[in-house]
């Protein structure tokens, strides 16, 4: 390890890889830092990604997908079921050797990697910007310089704090998810299941994820707010109880989800924020894996570029990049979950009626968004709003 660096990356979660492989590929010397032991263990995750968002950085290989998936169905309160065709197939992956091989095409593009590498705060000039990290690296403290620090340090992010910057999720957007993987259970193996209902999942769903034969990721996300009066654990216990009776249990995890906008501010005194840390996670269905890769490139390309030109009034650039890219979509999506999260066990029985209704063809998810919002126009009117404002 040298004593300075173009960019720090604090975590390596797939984002933190990402934005370590491009600005490596850009130019930029690079050391990315991992708390944990391994890349990509613990996982804390359902797993689920589209084919369109992985191939963007990474040819699918049979050694991290556990299942291919080409449809999924929603279940709905009343136990109406509609069974929608997916545009383009998706994949469970294994997130453990997932990650591992993002963070490998990082070192590949030159990034130095860390891992049992702990960074616990900022070096900073005499004007507050950041010009390096503090770490705990296998024990000992060091302090590491650098001209850009890249904050990729998921839900719990520090980083953003460190620099001045306001991360911190507030508890209506916060989900509160648990999961459990089980085997020895019959599982359709092409399919992504969606359980909703206000007695299952408050203002969230319920998930059944195929993970290889027999095998699945069971989860729920509800929100904070709602899982104050019953916790997501308790929901998820009784849903698996009376649907897998005789599963068995091989993990168990509890974790959060921003589910809201973008931060307002990304970038702030040479710190950037990317993934879960700058809350790059689709707010509709909580997924951020690819959301956050996405951010984790953007932010990488415009730091090589701001230390080409030796300009670090350059780094706004990523949140411009960012907003144009998914930023306004992932404010949309903000829209709709809060319209979603409002409705009542008979609103969506009465929209799993109407997606009945519709020729077997048409029920895809917009065909479905349709006819919610036949159920409940006022949602056009709040989407309309995004695009006027
Ligand atoms: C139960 C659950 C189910 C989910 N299901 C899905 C799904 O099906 N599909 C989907 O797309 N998304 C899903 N998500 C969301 C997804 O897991 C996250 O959006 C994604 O992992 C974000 O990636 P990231 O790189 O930003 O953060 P992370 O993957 O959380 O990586 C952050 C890394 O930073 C490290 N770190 C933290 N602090 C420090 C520090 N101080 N120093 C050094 N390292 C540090 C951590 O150890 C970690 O490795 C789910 C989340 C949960 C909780």
């Amino acid at each position: 390890m040298k004593k300075e660096y173009d960019v720090i990356v604090v975590g390596g979660g797939p984002a933190g890889s990402t934005a370590a492989r491009y600005a490596a590929s850009g130019g930029a010397s690079v050391l990315m830092l991992e708390k944990d032991r391994d890349i990509g263990y613990p996982v804390r995750c359902g797993e689920a990604v589209s084919h369109e968002g992985v191939t963007q950085f990474i040819e699918p290989d049979p050694k991290w997908i556990a299942a291919t998936v080409t449809k999924f169905r929603l279940v709905a309160p009343n136990g109406k079921e509609v069974t929608p065709r997916l545009d383009g197939n998706g994949y469970v992956l294994e997130r453990r050797l997932f990650d591992y091989a993002v963070a490998k095409l990082a070192a590949d593009a030159g990034a130095e990697i860390i891992t049992k590498a702990y960074a616990y705060d900022l070096l900073t000039d005499s004007a507050g910007r950041a010009v390096g990290v503090k770490a705990l690296i296998k024990d000992e403290q060091v302090e590491i310089r650098s001209r850009i620090v890249i904050g990729a340090d998921g839900v719990e992010s520090r980083v953003g704090r460190w620099a001045g910057i306001d991360s911190v999720c507030s508890i209506h957007d916060m989900e509160s998810c648990a999961q459990m993987t089980l085997s020895g259970i019959d599982v359709v193996q092409d399919r992504l299941d969606f359980y909703f209902g206000e007695e299952l999942a408050p203002g969230g769903y319920l998930w059944v994820f195929p993970k290889g034969k027999n095998s699945a990721n069971v989860g729920i996300g509800i929100s904070v707010e709602e899982a104050k009066k019953k916790s997501a654990i308790k929901y998820l216990e009784e849903f698996v109880d009376r649907i897998f009776p005789h599963a068995a249990m091989l993990t168990r995890i509890a974790g959060g989800v921003p589910c809201a906008a973008t931060c307002d501010t990304l970038v702030k005194n040479n710190v950037m924020l990317v993934g879960d840390a700058g809350h790059q996670v689709n707010p509709t269905s909580g997924g951020g894996i690819i959301s956050g890769m996405i951010g984790g490139m953007i932010a990488g390309q415009v730091a090589a570029e701001a230390i080409k030109a030796n300009d670090l009034s350059l780094l706004p650039e990523y949140q411009k990049r960012w907003q144009r890219r998914l930023g306004w979509r992932h404010e949309v999506f903000y829209t709709i979950k809060e319209a979603i999260s409002d409705f009542s066990n008979e609103t969506l029985n009465s929209i799993a009626e109407s997606a009945l209704k519709l020729p077997e063809g048409k029920r895809t998810l917009g065909g479905i968004f349709r006819a919610a919002l036949w159920n409940k126009p006022s949602l056009l009117i709040d989407v309309a709003k995004v695009f006027i404002s």
